[in-house]
């Protein structure tokens, strides 16, 4: 699909022990340090290992760092790289797919949670544990492309259905807005509720409950908005599902075979 390369399938034979995983996206600064700590610490454990990275589009120097430690460490070293940034779940996901260590662990390339680590969750799993440890989960979306055309031959019909197209064919951006506004706008009804009550309280009586019905009005509307946004969530999750475009994109790929 689309020239997507697949990653390298596991050969038994020489699979390690141990695959550790790791999205980098623009972390030129961290990945000679965290593969220094990592070879000395996998090697102290005496297993087979191999160090699985996968660079999702950086755009500084990482994939040329890579490269160089690759050449340093080329058996215990496997970097794939994307073609752009899909963002740090695909990365790990890829990663996952290529591994070929029986004990698979990812963590993140800023140093953020110490190497040194590694050896405690592999006994942890060796006591017999599924799964060990965790991540934290970000969000790091926004994917809108532009298209440059030279000269227009685009109808208003057809600019506005290609417009559409963008628009829900790369991002959930617009049903987002429409949820954010709205929960504001009924949040605001509520506030202004709450305004009119204590109101009504302190001053009395003033024109006949118009102003409540607004309240009230904005509550429900928003809501409303909300409900559409989050119906729309759905129907673009089942798009994009159905759609069946590739998660990733690989463009090329160091170590485990591939060359
Ligand atoms: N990352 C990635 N793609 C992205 C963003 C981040 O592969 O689009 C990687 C990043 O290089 C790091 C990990 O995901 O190894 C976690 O990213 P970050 O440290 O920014 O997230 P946080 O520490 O806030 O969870
Ligand atoms: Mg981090």
């Amino acid at each position: 699909m689309e020239g997507q390369v697949r990653p390298v399938p596991s050969r038994p034979e020489d699979s390690p022990y141990i695959s550790v995983v790791i999205p980098v996206y623009n972390e030129e600064d961290n990945l000679p340090q965290l593969v220094r700590r990592l070879v000395q610490t996998l090697t102290a454990t005496g297993r087979t290992f191999e160090i699985l990275m996968v660079d999702d589009g950086s755009q500084d120097r990482s994939w040329e760092i890579l490269t160089e430690l690759y050449e340093q460490h080329p058996e215990h070293l496997r970097a794939i790289q994307f073609n752009r940034n899909f963002g740090q779940h695909r990365a790990i996901f890829a990663g996952f797919q290529a591994a070929r260590g029986q004990v698979v662990v990812t963590l993140d390339a800023d140093l953020q949670n110490p190497p040194e680590e590694i050896p405690r969750l592999v006994a942890k799993l060796e006591e017999g544990y599924d799964t060990v440890g965790g991540w934290r989960e970000t969000r790091h979306d926004s994917i809108f492309r532009k298209r440059q055309e030279g000269k227009s031959k685009y109808g208003i019909r057809k600019l506005i259905r290609l417009n559409f197209d963008l628009m829900t064919g790369f991002s959930h951006f617009p049903i987002h807005v429409v949820g954010f506004l709205g929960l504001l706008i009924a949040l605001a009804g509520l506030g202004f509720g709450i305004f009119l009550f204590i109101r009504r309280l302190v001053v009395g009586p003033e024109v006949e409950g118009v102003f409540t019905l607004f309240a009230i009005l904005f509550v429900f509307s928003g809501l409303q908005m909300f409900g559409l946004a989050l119906i729309g969530e759905y129907v673009g999750r089942i798009y994009r599902e159905v759609r069946q475009r590739p998660r990733y994109v690989i463009r090329q790929q160091l170590g485990g075979d591939s060359d």
